[in-house]
């Protein structure tokens, strides 16, 4: 995992929990092969700008979307079950574009977005 590419996108600015990055390197552990973040901290301007939900936990430093290259996207989703903080906290399942979004929010939530090919579903929200 490359803690750099936790950085906002947008301005480099740098946010963390220590909590989420803990339970991101035991399930980098757990699955055996580093983690790739997509997004992890958002200044409030770029999550407004590419459409992230005005509390989203990426602006709080509290949440990561990721991939494990190799790593078929329902194992890492299993994997991260087993994960206290993230078991108890956000998960949700892109299958569209294949990433797990987690978070270390204080209560149990999941969403799942289907494949691109599959019927309309649900929203997503993080
Ligand atoms: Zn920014």
């Amino acid at each position: 995992m490359e803690p750099s590419r936790f950085a906002c996108r947008h301005c480099g600015d740098v946010v963390i929990d220590r909590r989420l990055l803990d339970a991101l390197l035991a399930l980098q552990g757990k699955v055996g092969r580093p983690l790739v973040i997509l997004s992890g901290y958002r200044c409030p301007p770029h999550n407004r700008d590419i459409g992230g939900e005005l509390r989203s936990y990426h602006t709080k430093g509290q949440a990561a979307d990721i991939r494990a290259p190799g790593v078929p996207i329902m194992a890492l989703f299993q994997a991260a079950l087993e994960i206290p903080a993230f078991r108890g906290g956000g998960i949700g399942l892109y299958l569209n574009r294949k990433f797990l979004h987690l978070d270390i929010r204080p209560q149990r939530f999941r969403w799942i977005v289907p494949p691109r090919n599959a019927l309309p579903n649900k929203t997503h929200s993080h």
